[in-house]
């Protein structure tokens, strides 16, 4: 795989083979870091969307794969994950490269995207039906599952090829076909996905991966008739178009939206503990991450100091070449979303949020002048200030002190959002007490690591619904059929006729 300065030219792949866009357009796909053009991206359009659906329904329709022994599919999607595995360093860096993560994130993640199709080549052999207690004695009932059919999986540029593996994985288990739409920012690692399936043996159709920037490809996605399902991962607001349109030909419809994700901590907890899971809670990836656990409720009996040692920690965070192993916080991978973190920071300093650390851009250093680097910032806030209620996406904390349990389970629920919730307390009545009481998807008691492939993971509220990860989601992309015999001796003739 060639990573270099100089641009590669990148093309569809659509019935397993590589083409330009229709119309030959190409945008450039730059560093975050660096400002480097890294490659001219082929720039599909409707058109483009029509081919990559028609190749993915015909394989649905007329290829062997939604029919084959699940076992059979298992291996190839096992294959894939080896392969992904024995290319898990330079993927990471192409990912590195393209969305400007530090390489040590990236490599997590490839762990990560691994075990999630080691995990689902697992569950293609295990998505089950029933079999149900007949309505009278002479009849039989069962369920089957049978793939849901062509799914249109819509990713964003944070995570792009975990969250691409977290649909395409279960999708292929279930025997779906997919069209596969990464981001405009992120294409790099969902193309590397694709010349894997290929040589892992994935048949053609199975897998369509379209590239382009601007919405209206997501959006030609969801309108497709040819589509069954759409599997989206992005922003709240997106999240309710894509709804709204699917709606028109009734596509199934999973989302994964934002949050605002709080962290409890009780007066009782094991203090560097909780500092560094929280620490970690919201600088992980810069922030840019839909559960970054980015509202620090604190008790207030422990507050100035839990926040002094959070403050004093944060500041040791290097910010920098996210190429460099020892970088902890690496680019922001996009100009919008650079503004948007500088828009909240000043709603935060005119709303009267108290600036505890960070608060600006940072100056990494030589070769980086056109990168996109924003310091790792925290601020003490009031519940209704904006930058404590909606989601920034950006390594910046916001601190809230609660008296009491009763408040501070109020506070955490107190959000539009509900993805996910860290509670650090000694005290387990407490903290499962705590973690029944909050309204969020997934609730995490002493880690800040809170998401694994066997593991269900979603939002209440509006961060979305249905779920991704965890055996829970082969149903969803599968589609229920009941069958019932009857077994009795004589026939049924209710006309008597
Ligand atoms: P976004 O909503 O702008 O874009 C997400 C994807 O949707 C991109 O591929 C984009 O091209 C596509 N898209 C844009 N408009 C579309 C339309 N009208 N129809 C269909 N597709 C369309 O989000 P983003 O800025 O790329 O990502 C950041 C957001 O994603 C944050 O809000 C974050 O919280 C959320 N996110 C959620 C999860 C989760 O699992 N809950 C995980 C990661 C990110």
């Amino acid at each position: 795989m060639a990573v270099t300065a100089a641009a590669n030219k990148t093309q569809l792949f659509i019935s397993n083979q590589w083409s330009g866009a229709s119309d030959g357009a190409s945008y450039d796909d730059t560093n975050p870091a660096t400002g480097a053009v890294i490659a001219q991206v082929a720039n599909a359009s409707a058109a483009d969307v029509d081919r990559a659906v028609k190749a993915a329904r015909d394989a649905f329709e007329r290829g062997k794969w939604a029919t084959m022994a699940a076992s059979r599919r298992a291996k190839i999607i096992y294959k894939i994950a080896q392969l992904i595995a024995e290319r898990a360093g330079d993927i990471a860096l192409l990912e590195v490269r393209d969305n400007g993560k530090t390489l040590a994130t990236a490599k997590g993640e490839l762990g990560a995207i691994v075990d999630c199709f080691e995990f689902y080549a697992g569950a293609a052999t295990k998505n089950y039906g029933n079999s149900l207690p007949g309505p009278m004695p002479n009849y039989l009932a069962q369920t089957v599952r049978e793939p849901v059919g062509v799914v249109g999986a819509i990713v964003p540029w944070n995570f792009p090829l975990l969250l691409a593996s977290w649909k395409v994985a279960p999708a292929l288990a279930a025997g779906c076909t997919i069209v596969l739409k990464p981001a405009g920012q992120t294409p790099l690692s969902a193309l590397e996905l694709a010349k894997i399936a290929l040589e892992a043996g994935l048949p053609e159709g199975v897998l369509n991966v379209i590239t382009g920037e601007g919405r209206d490809l997501g959006q030609a996605i969801v309108e497709h008739p040819g589509i069954d399902k759409i599997a989206f991962t992005g922003s709240t607001a997106t999240g309710k178009r894509v709804a709204a349109t699917a709606a028109q030909t009734v596509k199934r419809v999973t989302l994964e939206l934002g949050g605002k994700s709080p962290s409890l901590v009780f007066d009782d907890v094991d203090m560097q503990q909780a500092v560094n899971g929280a620490l970690y809670g919201i600088f992980y990836n810069a922030g840019q991450c839909c559960e970054a656990r980015s509202r620090v409720l604190v008790q207030e009996t422990i507050a100035d100091e839990f926040i002094a040692m959070f403050t004093a920690k944060a500041r040791k965070l290097r910010v920098g070449n996210p190429e460099d192993p020892h970088m902890q916080i690496g680019a922001i991978t996009t100009q919008e979303q650079l503004d948007k973190i500088k828009s909240y920071c000043e709603i935060g300093a005119s709303e009267g949020a108290t600036l505890l650390l960070g608060g600006g851009p940072a100056q990494v250093g030589e070769g980086f002048e056109e990168g996109r680097f924003w310091n790792v910032s925290a601020y003490e806030t009031q519940p209704a200030h904006r930058i404590s209620r909606e989601e920034v996406f950006g390594p910046v904390a916001s601190f809230t002190r609660f008296k009491d349990e009763a408040q501070a389970i109020a506070l955490a629920n107190d959000s539009e959002y509900g993805l996910s919730a860290t509670i650090w307390s000694q005290n387990i009545g407490r903290a499962n007490r705590a973690a029944k009481a909050l309204r969020t998807g997934t609730v995490a008691i002493n880690t800040p690591y809170a998401v694994f492939p066997g593991i269900p993971f979603g939002g209440y509220k509006q961060s979305g619904y249905g779920r991704e990860l965890g055996i829970e989601t082969m149903a969803l992309y599968s589609e229920i059929k009941s069958i019932i015999t009857y077994i009795g001796e004589k026939p049924i003739d209710h006309f008597g006729v």
